[in-house]
């Protein structure tokens, strides 16, 4: 259902964070449906989209904040993860490094956000299956050694799990706030 902009219960801010490339900017567009702003990945802006959808009989409306382009600079500022309740660190499936940079990311949220930030950890890409090169298991394992409790493998390119995954994280947040 569509809602106005200013009719909603709630307001969640959501980063998304990960190695350039791994399909943040894809995932969010995915997800969004209205209020979407975009600056060229040229320059170092900012891109957010909202989604309103319901929960519980709430209307919760999700800012979702993309770097646009600033984590290759490593530029990330503060603003950025001002006041974020939830968090999606994403990697690609097919790119090992983009996983083993998971570690760096979840330090830099840790440092700058809020301790009850809600994470989950996203293993994009997987349409690439024959290209793989981090397995499913690793990626669980890697999320329970790091208390992160929400884990999926999506693809933002044939929509598998994309809304599945904002809406267990919108869900989640919704129950540690109410
Ligand atoms: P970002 O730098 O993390 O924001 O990544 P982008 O969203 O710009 O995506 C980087 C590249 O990966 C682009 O060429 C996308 O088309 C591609 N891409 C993003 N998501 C997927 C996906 O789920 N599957 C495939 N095959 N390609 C994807």
């Amino acid at each position: 259902a569509f809602h106005a902009n200013d009719d909603y219960d709630y307001l969640f801010k959501v980063v998304l964070i990960g190695d350039s490339g791994v399909g943040k900017t894809n995932l969010l567009r995915r997800f969004s449906n209205n209020e979407f702003i975009l600056e060229s990945k040229s320059t170092i802006g900012v891109e957010f989209g909202t989604r309103s959808i319901n929960i519980e009989d709430k209307i919760i409306k999700a800012q979702m904040w993309d770097t646009a382009g600033q984590e290759r600079y490593r530029a990330i500022t503060n603003a950025y993860y001002k006041g974020a309740v939830g968090a999606l660190i994403a990697y690609d499936i097919t790119r090992k490094v983009s996983f083993e940079n998971v570690g760096k990311w979840l330090k830099e949220l840790r440092d700058h956000t809020d301790q009850n930030i809600v994470i989950m950890l996203v293993g994009n890409k997987v349409d690439q299956a024959n290209l793989r090169s981090v397995q499913t298991e690793d990626a669980k394992t890697f999320a329970e050694r790091e208390n992160i409790n929400l884990f999926m493998e999506t693809s933002a390119l044939n929509m598998l799990n994309v809304n599945n995954a904002f809406t267990k994280v919108l869900t989640q947040i919704y129950h540690v706030v109410s």
